[in-house]
Parts: C-alpha cells; sequence; structure tokens
C-alpha cells in the first residue's frame, strides 16, 4: 500500500516521496487510515518505527483542510525529541508551508514568546517550558488547539512531567483529537489515557 492508498492527500505523499519514503512502514499502515476518521489513538511503538510521520501526517492534512494557528501541540521529553519532530513535521509540511515552533528548556523565553506571537500552526514542546509560556505570556493560549499528541508517554511520566501534564491538560479544549505514543504500557501511562483520550483505538506493531 502506498500512502495515498492510506487517504493522504497527493501535496503530503509529494513531501513524502521528496524525503525519502517509498512506502509507509507498518505503524504508519495501521495509524493514518484510523486517525483520518477522526478517532484518538494510542500507539505502542518505539521510535524507529515511523511514528512521528503516523501522527503528524493525519495532523497536517486536517490542517489544511481548516487552516489556523495553534492547531496542534506535541509533548515530547527530551529537547532533541523535540527538535527531530519539528524537523519531520517541516519536511512532511514543506509543500503547504506549515509553520512550527519549538518551545523547549534552555532557551531564551523572550525569543519564545516572539515565535509564538507569529502564530504558528503547530507547536512541538517539552511540557515545562510549554506551561511556562501557558502561565506567563500574554495573549498565548492553546483555547482553539485542535490536536494534541503526547509521544513517548513512558518517558514523559518517568521524568515525573505528570503533574505539569495535568496542568496543562486542563487548559486544553476537551473537543480536541489525542493521539499517545509509547514504548510500554505502565500504570501511570494507563492513568494519563483515561484523563486525556476520549474512546480510544489501541495500534500496537
Ligand atoms: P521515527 O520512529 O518517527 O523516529 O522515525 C524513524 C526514522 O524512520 C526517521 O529517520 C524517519 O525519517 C524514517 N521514516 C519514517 N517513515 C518512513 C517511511 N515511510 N519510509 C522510510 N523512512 C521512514
Amino acid at each position: 500500500k502506498s500512502f495515498k492508498d492510506l487517504g493522504i492527500i497527493d501535496s503530503l505523499c509529494e513531501a513524502c516521496e521528496a524525503i525519502g519514503y517509498k512506502a509507509p512502514t507498518p505503524i504508519q499502515s495501521e495509524a493514518i487510515p484510523l486517525a483520518l476518521t477522526g478517532r484518538d489513538l494510542i500507539g505502542l511503538a518505539e521510535t524507529g518505527s515511523g511514528k512521528t510521520a503516523a501522527f503528524s501526517l493525519p495532523i497536517l492534512q486536517a490542517l489544511m483542510d481548516k487552516p489556523q494557528a495553534f492547531f496542534g501541540l506535541v509533548l515530547a521529553p527530551t529537547r532533541e525529541l523535540a527538535f527531530q519532530i519539528s524537523e519531520a513535521i517541516e519536511a512532511l509540511g514543506s509543500l503547504i508551508a506549515v509553520r512550527c515552533a519549538v518551545i523547549v528548556g534552555g532557551v531564551d523565553k523572550v525569543q519564545q514568546a516572539i515565535a509564538l506571537g507569529k502564530k504558528p500552526h503547530i507547536i512541538v514542546a517539552t511540557p515545562g517550558r510549554l506551561l511556562d509560556h501557558l502561565e506567563e505570556t500574554k495573549g498565548f493560549s492553546l483555547r482553539t488547539l485542535k490536536y494534541l499528541v503526547m509521544d513517548e508517554a513512558d518517558r514523559l511520566l518517568d521524568l515525573d512531567f505528570g503533574a505539569i501534564l495535568d496542568k496543562i491538560l486542563k487548559v486544553l479544549p476537551k473537543e480536541r483529537r489525542t493521539y499517545l505514543f509509547s514504548a510500554t504500557m505502565t500504570s501511570k501511562v494507563e492513568s494519563l489515557q483515561r484523563a486525556s483520550l476520549s474512546n480510544p483505538l489501541r495500534i500496537q506493531v
């Protein structure tokens, strides 16, 4: 099967081809058609499986349909992973002019506030710094968010981001889609899942 067979639109299929994704990986083949039906998803998948494109392509496709600022938020456990995810989203979204901002610790907050002021479509963030901006940066809110991704949820919780995630979840709209990816299903991940996903489908490869 091709990305087109999974329901991906031509401009995104072209971007996949341009970056050398010839065919979908197993997690992409499973996740993309389900995501395009509008369901919440739990993906049990390791780094290297192609999970980034599995959640990014459906979000970019929905963004194409109804472009708006602060459309998607991807939470990742580390800065390095956040930058990798944002690079992948920018590459996949290169033909549709997606604007992506990375909000992580260790980087100047004022510069980040300016980046948020430019109204990016997608934010890729580590939880602590994102919460700082939600609490401190004037005019910044995620009240219109449509898609939330929690990537490497087991690591997010191992790094003690649980309380911060709860605070972030409180200020996100309930009317949204949520994708949770994790390498392992721990009891902490299950309680995060119950708190944040609605009637999710589980995929495992
Ligand atoms: P990820 O698991 O999302 O970190 O992706 C692992 C690696 O696989 C990254 O270097 C991706 O660029 C690459 N990748 C993702 N999807 C595909 C695909 N369909 N075909 C070839 N490479 C891919």
